[in-house]
C-alpha cells in the first residue's frame, strides 16, 4: 500500500444486509478508488446504534456480513484498510473532542435533521446521538487523516461541516490535520454508461428503485439483497411491480414507467434492454418472461460475489484475520493521530 496516495475515508452503517442499492450507491465506487487512493473503509456500528438503540443486538450482527459483501465484491484487504468502528477507540475519543469544539448553531444549520425531524420523531430517534451523528461523522474521517470523501448530493452539508470542525480544531490547537474534501460520486446505470439515448432522469443520475417504485429502502421491504441465492432473487423478481396498464399478455406496455425496467437498466445489457423494450410495447411477450430474463441477469452478476461469499462462510478464520489486521493498521493511525493532536493540546 503506497502512502503517498490521497487517502480516502468511507463507512457503511451496518443496520442490515446489504442490497443492491448500497452496490451501486457506494460498494461500487469504492472498488474503483481503492485503484488510484489509499483507502479506508469501514462498518460504521455506532452510526447504525442511533437509530438501532432499542435492537443492541444490531451492534455487532451485521458486521462480518457486510464486509464480506465488501470482500466478495472486489473490496481487496491488500490495498484497503477495513475496519470496525468500534474496534477503534480513538475514534470515540476524538468524537468526544469534537463534540466541545462544535457550536450548537453549525449542528442546526445542518439540513439533513431539520428536515428529517418530523420522521425521526415518530422513529422515537430523535436522539443527541442522532443530532450530533455529523460529528461523529467529522470524527470518523479526521481520526485517519482523511483528504478525500466519497458523497452524494445529500452528504455535502456533513462534509462542510466536517471541515469547519478540523478548520477549527487546527486554528485552536496549531495543528495541520487536513480538512477532508468531498468527492462526489456520479453512479450510472448501465443505460447511462452505454450512452442510451433513451435514457431518463436529469443529469444521468442514477436513481436506485425499490421493487415497488418507491426508492429502495429495507423499511418499505421493496430491496433486492447485494447477494441471494438464484431461487430467492428469482422470486423477488417475479413479485416487481409492472406498468399497471399491462393488465393482460395482449395489453401493450410502457418500461419508462416500469419498476421491473428500472431493474433491466442496472443489470441488463444495451442490446437486452432494446429487445425487452421492443417486446413489452408491442406485446410480444409477458410481463413474467420479462421478470424471468431479468432473474437470469441478476443471478449471472451475482454468481462470482455468491461463490466467494460462500468460501468465506466455509473459512471465518480467514474473515477473523483480514478483520484484525484491518483493525490494527486502523488503530495504529488513530493512535498517531490522537499523539499529534494531543501534543497541540499541550498534553503530550
Ligand atoms: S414486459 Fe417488462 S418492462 Fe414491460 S411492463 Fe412487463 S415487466 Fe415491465
Amino acid at each position: 500500500m503506497s502512502s503517498k496516495k490521497p487517502r480516502v475515508m468511507s463507512g457503511m452503517r451496518t443496520t442490515n444486509r446489504l442490497h443492491i442499492g448500497n452496490y451501486f450507491g457506494a460498494l461500487k465506487n469504492w472498488i474503483e478508488l481503492q485503484k488510484d487512493y489509499e483507502c479506508f473503509f469501514g462498518a460504521m456500528n455506532w452510526h447504525a446504534l442511533t437509530d438501532a438503540y432499542k435492537e443492541p443486538e444490531v451492534f455487532k450482527k451485521y458486521n462480518r456480513d457486510i464486509i464480506t459483501d465488501w470482500i466478495a465484491f472486489g473490496i481487496d484487504p491488500e490495498k484497503s484498510v477495513i475496519f470496525i468502528q468500534s474496534e477503534i477507540p480513538e475514534l470515540m475519543e476524538l468524537n468526544m473532542l469534537f463534540t466541545m469544539i462544535t457550536p450548537l448553531p453549525w449542528l442546526d444549520r445542518v439540513t439533513t435533521w431539520k428536515d428529517s425531524i418530523d420522521d425521526l420523531k415518530k422513529k422515537d430517534v430523535c436522539n443527541l446521538g442522532r443530532y450530533a451523528y455529523p460529528v461523529l461523522q467529522a470524527a470518523d474521517i479526521s481520526i485517519f487523516r482523511g483528504e478525500i470523501v466519497p458523497v452524494g448530493p445529500d452528504q455535502v452539508p456533513h462534509l462542510e461541516l466536517a471541515r469547519e470542525i478540523v478548520r477549527r480544531l487546527n486554528h485552536l490547537y496549531k495543528l495541520k490535520i487536513p480538512e477532508p474534501r468531498a468527492l462526489l460520486t456520479t453512479n450510472k446505470s448501465k443505460e447511462a454508461e452505454q450512452k442510451d439515448p433513451t435514457k431518463t432522469g436529469a443529469g444521468n443520475e442514477l436513481v436506485i428503485l425499490g421493487t415497488d417504485g418507491r426508492k429502495m429502502s429495507k423499511s418499505y421491504n421493496n430491496f433486492v439483497p447485494l447477494l441471494d441465492e438464484p431461487e430467492n432473487i428469482e422470486k423477488i423478481c417475479m413479485k416487481m411491480q409492472t406498468d399497471p396498464a399491462r393488465v393482460t399478455r395482449t395489453d401493450p406496455g410502457n418500461p419508462d414507467i416500469c419498476p421491473e425496467f428500472s431493474f433491466h437498466k442496472l443489470f441488463s445489457k444495451l442490446e437486452d434492454r432494446k429487445e425487452i423494450d421492443n417486446n413489452c410495447r408491442k406485446a410480444l411477450f409477458g410481463c413474467g418472461d420479462c421478470k424471468k430474463w431479468l432473474a437470469r441477469n441478476i443471478n449471472a452478476f451475482m454468481a462470482g460475489p455468491l461463490e466467494k461469499r460462500k468460501e468465506f462462510l466455509n473459512n471465518p478464520r480467514q474473515l477473523d484475520e483480514i478483520i484484525e489486521n484491518g483493525c490494527t493498521r486502523a488503530r495504529e493511525e488513530g493512535v498517531k493521530t490522537l499523539d499529534e493532536i494531543y501534543s497541540g493540546m499541550g498534553w503530550k
